[in-house]
């Protein structure tokens, strides 16, 4: 029995898939009780009448360039967000399995967790560290019931790298018994190479990336899992059987040409600039007593009082995000850079 199929659920290991239609775009569809017509002012290419094809052959060829993995190797779906549940879903049994997270760190861990009735157990994070990961800390939590670990790299909301090394002593330290899942959501601000190249040596790595964030389609909701095939196709059995959308299928081939991937490439640049700038404009405001450096495309700061903080930006129709509820984040907001004029507006309104 392969590794994967004795740590994830077993009635998803066993389970048949659903055979979707048939994806034969030459033969004339009258296998999936679709209309033969188009609606009028329906522009798509294929016609939105048709349901889009399962795992879009095209898309993932596309995404798996982009990440410099083979194409058997992705899973597409509706954003990371719904990596996150598959995987939740695909390996814990509700009542008897663990998902171990660090803390701080995003929430759609521990909620999908929750969703799932999957026990939850948590490391914190070394905030006298810069919030660095502690390898040691984490081995020692888990327990034989942790099936799946997720560490978020660049961490949302801390915005700091954990140590390469670090994951993949984990990663090597639980080889056949849990599955390591590095959330790289920001990792392109980060100027830091992806983790992705591992996966192929280290099948129980894995890991997500998302068109959201550096890309700036957060509104097509598209993000890959990279993972060894054999929990690809496991997930494969759990997803949606059409879960991307055709018309998202169609501007994201279009938005992934390389001219597009030209101005990603450059508004990063430009991100980034920003980022440093907002960085040291934060520290200089004497209501900020702390702001932590950051490789994503947000700031986490601290204030002297948070809620004033918040209502000020407010003021100034702005909404910037309260951090007060993670643990360990006392009087800490998340700021995400916006364009330089947003950005100012923002100082002005904390001045
Ligand atoms: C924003 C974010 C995501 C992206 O989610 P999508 O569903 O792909 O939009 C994933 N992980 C983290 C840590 C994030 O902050």
């Amino acid at each position: 029995m392969s590794w994967v199929s004795q740590i994830a659920r077993p009635d998803i290991v066993a389970l048949e898939a659903y055979e979707p239609a048939a994806w034969e775009p030459e033969l004339t569809r009258l296998h999936a009780n679709e209309l033969p017509w188009r609606s009028p002012g329906d522009e798509s290419h294929a016609g939105l009448n048709r349901y889009p094809e399962p795992q879009p052959r095209a898309l993932l060829e596309r995404l798996a360039l982009l990440y410099g993995v083979a194409p058997h190797a992705v899973l597409v779906g509706r954003g990371s967000d719904e990596a996150i549940d598959l995987l939740v879903r695909a390996f814990c049994r509700a009542g008897e399995d663990a998902v171990l997270t660090l803390t701080p760190s995003f929430g759609m861990y521990a909620a999908a967790a929750r969703i799932q009735g999957a026990q939850l157990l948590s490391v914190p994070l070394r905030p006298g560290a810069g919030f660095a990961l502690d390898a040691n800390a984490v081995l020692a939590r888990c327990t034989p019931a942790v099936r799946l670990v997720f560490l978020c790299s660049p961490n949302n909301p801390t915005g700091n790298l954990l140590s390469e090394a670090a994951i993949l002593a984990i990663a090597d330290a639980l080889a056949g018994r849990a599955l390591v899942v590095v959330d790289e959501a920001y990792i392109e601000f980060a100027g830091r190479e992806s983790l992705a190249r591992e996966v192929q040596r280290r099948p129980q790595l894995a890991v997500l990336r998302t068109l959201s964030k550096a890309h700036g389609l957060a509104g097509a909701r598209c993000g890959a899992l990279i993972a060894d095939p054999e929990v690809i196709a496991l997930l494969r059995k759990v997803i949606a059987p059409y879960a991307v959308p055709q018309l998202a299928i169609e501007a994201l081939l279009r938005l992934l040409e390389p001219p597009a991937l030209v101005a990603v490439g450059e508004r990063i640049a430009l991100l980034r600039a920003e980022r440093s700038r907002m960085l040291a404009a934060l520290a200089r405001l004497p209501r900020v007593t702390r702001v932590w450096p950051s490789d994503a495309n947000f700031l986490l700061a601290q204030f002297s009082d948070a809620t004033a903080a918040l209502e000020r930006a407010r003021e100034a129709r702005l909404l910037v995000r309260d951090a007060r509820a993670y643990p360990g984040l006392p009087q800490s907001l998340r700021i995400t850079v916006g364009t330089a004029a947003q950005n100012e507006q923002l100082l002005e309104a904390w001045r």
